[in-house]
């Protein structure tokens, strides 16, 4: 890599910031300046003495005070922060020009806001900020001037296909549809009729990827392609009706791009993150990832089917939600992030998640989303309703 990437990872103890770890660790010219977690503080610790960050911070502050106590023995020179406010000072430190933003959930969105205030260079994994508040992230970082490049397999795909001015209008350029790939997850072949008593440990089993728990989950109920789609529509500024998903149970091409000439564009390679991770993170140049190569011969075989709607109706409320505009794709994701936490812990069944979501969507009001806080107001409104619609399910099941 030509200049130094100067990196907080915010998330670093998940499934993608372990990956960046990997990617970080082949390369000399990339130096981690800042890591976050939230209760992992074994973890975070370990990763502290390996990759010796001149910040860490801890969204939990009793899990902020364990490892303070544990970092002054053995690196006391590691500043200590925490809570929102600490996740928000190193995503927009001076001697940072790279943030991987790879928290989970709507908790991600401040701190990945704050480094869009700050001009940062964002490789974001985050999808859930971008669907609660795209219209406002978007004009963030336009507004700093700040650099987006997707880590999400398929928008990085996308990226890697579009043509170099797609931010003008696809239809400019000369792009038809964005086709947006999807695996199906563990139960696109299940018989319905099975759907309905599922466990959380069936749900989390993906086919090809391994993942944290929420975005498993998500993957299952296909309301991960559908949180995709919104996140499509904000990145590469266009409208729901030029997404169309493609089941492609391989997970092998990552998505692809139609031209009006009836050329598709698509990228592949084997299913692990540290492909896109290493690209964002180099871009516009190439680097190790220490990703296989792909190998057809064993691959052999790509199939493609269309999704079942009714099957999986998250990705039917995420087109919808999206159409609605405004403050709905901020309820479909906090509904969902609350329906998701109730099934994980068996508090409700599978299908019930999308009664959940469409519950919220159904009841509350929805509003132009130009300010964060009606963002965090309908947020805080849908979680409202969504745990109120738990808590019947919970006891009527
Ligand atoms: P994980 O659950 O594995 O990791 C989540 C990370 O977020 C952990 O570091 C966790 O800390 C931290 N975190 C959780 N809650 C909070 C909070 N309240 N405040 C601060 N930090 C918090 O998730 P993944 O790595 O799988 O996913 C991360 C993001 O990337 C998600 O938005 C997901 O949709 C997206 N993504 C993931 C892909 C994947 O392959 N895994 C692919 C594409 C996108 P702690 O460990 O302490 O709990
Ligand atoms: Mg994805």
């Amino acid at each position: 890599m030509q200049s130094e990437i100067k990196l907080t990872i915010l998330g670093s103890t998940g499934t993608i910031g372990e990956n960046t770890l990997d990617v970080v660790s082949r390369h000399a010219s990339c130096q981690v300046i800042a890591l976050t977690a939230n209760t992992q503080v074994e973890k975070l610790y370990q990763q502290c003495l390996q990759f010796q960050p001149r910040y860490v911070a801890v969204a939990d502050e009793a899990a902020a005070s364990l490892l303070a106590e544990k970092l002054q023995h053995t690196a006391p020179e590691i500043i200590v922060l925490s809570g929102v406010a600490g996740l928000e000072t190193v995503a927009a430190l001076d001697e940072v020009n790279t943030v991987m933003a790879a928290i989970v959930g709507a908790a991600g969105l401040l701190p990945t806001l704050a480094a869009a205030r700050a001009g940062k260079k964002i490789l974001l994994a985050n999808k859930e900020a971008l669907v609660m508040s795209g219209h406002l992230f978007m004009e963030e970082v336009r507004h700093n001037k700040a650099t987006l490049l997707p880590i999400d397999s398929e928008h990085n795909a996308i990226f890697q296909c579009m043509p170099e001015h797609y931010a003008d209008g696809l239809q400019q350029v000369g792009v038809n549809k964005i086709l947006l790939t999807a695996s199906g997850g563990p139960f696109r072949t299940k018989a319905l009729s099975e759907l309905k008593n599922v466990t959380p440990a069936q749900a989390v089993a993906h086919p090809n990827w391994v993942m944290g728990q929420k975005i498993s989950v998500d993957s299952a109920t296909m309301m991960n392609k559908g949180l995709e789609v919104i996140e499509a529509c904000w990145l590469f500024n266009t409208t729901v009706d030029m997404i169309e998903v493609v089941i492609h149970p391989q997970s092998i091409i990552h998505s692809m791009v139609s031209y009006k000439d009836g050329s598709v564009l698509a990228q592949l390679g084997n299913p692990d993150m540290r492909t896109p991770i290493a690209h964002a993170m180099a871009w516009p140049e190439r680097i190790e990832s220490g990703v296989e190569p792909l190998d057809f011969f064993e691959v052999a075989n790509f199939e493609f089917e269309k999704p079942d709607m009714q099957r999986f109706a998250c990705l039917r409320l995420a087109y919808e939600a999206m159409k609605s505009g405004g403050t709905a794709t901020t309820i479909l994701n906090a509904a969902n992030e609350v329906a998701v936490d109730a099934f994980l812990k068996e508090r409700i069944g599978f299908l019930d998640i999308p009664q959940i979501i469409e519950s919220s969507l159904n009841h509350l009001n929805i509003e132009p989303a130009t300010s964060l806080d009606q963002v965090l107001k309908a947020d805080q409104q849908a979680r409202l309703h969504a745990e109120e619609e738990v808590l019947r399910n919970h006891r009527t099941n």
